[in-house]
Formats: structure tokens, sequence, C-alpha cells
């Protein structure tokens, strides 16, 4: 198959993932990625059991996949993720010129964009698209991955015409440690305020116990509470606050407060 073949099914995983992941900032299923079509079938974006994943048809690699860690434990990435801001991927076994790391320097070669599926739990990954090989290290047995910002415009391009160059520190923590930090925490709580049990997923935000500013901040679910907006702001705020016992206070002034249903109900009572 063509190149053109393997740039039109990445376009099209891509727009599809904008779909069913709200851009790549929501989790998605193993079986939910295997419901992808292209041209009337079913088409794999990832490899359930290894690393890397090339199509038959293909020659680049069309997508990478970090499997879980114990939440408990600060993620694996820290390990493969440099200052730098780039992903250093390990090669699959078995040295460079295995299928899978032929298909990584494919994908360096034709600069075509991969999708990286980073484990939440297991069976649920987010999608970080689109990501680039920009360098192949087989001294190293590694290659060299950049997240790209092109998910900032409101319309994702998938083969921007300006070869894209912030792979900051401040990307990948845009990118990948808040979503995936958000998508833990939402999960651990069956996906309501830890507050009200308001349950819409697009009301909730991860808050952090200990804030992300502080050194015991870290980005993990034992430090975090799934929170509704409302909710988030006030115990951001200290207006709401959570003792070691779980109870619920709120401050002093603020009860004294007389207003409508929203101080009433969302807050007071
Ligand atoms: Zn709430």
């Amino acid at each position: 198959m063509s190149l053109e073949y393997e740039k039109k099914v990445r376009e099209a995983a891509f727009l599809w993932l904008n779909e069913v992941t709200d851009y790549g900032t929501e989790s998605i299923s193993t079986s939910e990625i295997n419901s992808f079509y292209f041209e009337n079938s079913t088409f794999r974006l990832m490899n359930p059991q290894g690393g890397i994943w090339k199509p038959k048809s293909f020659k680049a690699a069309l997508s990478i996949r970090t499997g879980f860690s114990a939440p408990n434990k600060p993620p694996k990435y820290e390990d493969s993720i440099g200052k730098d801001g780039l992903l250093y991927y390990k090669y699959m076994e078995g040295g460079p010129d295995v299928w899978g790391n032929v298909a990584l320097r494919m994908a360096c070669k034709t600069g075509l964009p991969l999708i990286w599926f980073y484990a939440i739990k297991t069976g649920t990954y987010l999608p970080i698209y689109p990501v680039f090989i920009i360098k192949d290290e087989p001294e190293n047995s590694q290659v060299v991955v950049a997240i790209s910002d092109t998910r900032s415009s409101s319309f994702y391009e998938p083969f921007p015409e300006q070869p894209i160059k912030l792979y900051s520190d401040q990307l990948v923590k845009i990118r990948l440690h808040q979503p995936v930090f958000r998508e833990r925490v939402i999960l651990a709580y069956k996906k309501r305020c830890a507050m009200c049990g308001l349950n819409h997923t697009e009301l909730l935000d991860a808050a952090h116990i200990i804030p992300d500013s502080l050194e015991d901040g870290l980005a993990i679910v034992p430090n975090g509470l799934s929170l509704c907006k409302i909710h988030h702001a006030a115990f951001d705020k200290n207006i709401i606050g959570i003792k070691p016992n779980l109870e619920i206070s709120i401050r002093a002034d603020i009860l004294d407060e007389k207003d409508g249903p929203m101080l009433r109900h969302g807050i007071q009572s």
C-alpha cells in the first residue's frame, strides 16, 4: 500500500478519535478502540499485547502503547520522558531489525504521525495524537517521540504545513500528565463529584488535595479528588474543606450568608 493510503487511515483515525474522546481529553476502552471503521470494515489501531502496532499493509508504525502501572506509584512515564519533553520509547525485543523496530524507523523516515495509547488503567487508554518519531537511536535501542501541540487549534490539522516545534515540558504536562491524572481520579470516584455526587464527567475536575505547587502535591490518585467545577473552586478557595474523618465543613461567614439556591443547596447544605 502507498504512503498516501497510510496518511488517509491516520487522518480518519484522528478525526474519529476527536469525536469519541473529545479531542483526546477523555479515555477510551480497548473494545471502543476496536470499533474504528475505515472503508467499511473494522480497522485495528492498537496492538493489545505488544507496544508497537503496524497493520499488515503498512510500512510505518501506526501506534505505540504504554501499559498500566499501579496508580499509587509515580507513573512510569517519569522514567521515559526527558526534561526536554520528549518521550524515549524503547525498541521491542529482538534487535533493531525486527518488524516493530523497522516500523518505528519507517515512521521516522516518512514523518507520518502516530497515536500513543497511554493506559489509564488496564484496558482503558488516553490517546495522545499526533505524535511524531523524530529520531531513531539504535545505539540506545530506542526512538525519540515528540508530542505535537496541534490539539490546541479548534480544527485538528493532521499534517501541518509548518513543522511542529513545541515539545516543551509544559506541553507534556498539558497533553499527558494532566489528562492522565484527571481520567484516573474521576474513574476512581466512579465518575461522580465526591461532595455532591454529580454524575457528569464533562462537569468534573480532578482536584489536587495537596496543591501541585507544593513538593508533595503529586499527580497521583491518592492525592486526587473528583469534584464538580463549583466544588473544585470552592475547595481551592477554602470555602469548603474536608476533614480527615471525611466530614465536609463550610467556612463560617459563608454559612451566615443569604442567597439563592446555588448557595443554599450547592454549598451551605
Ligand atoms: Zn459537586
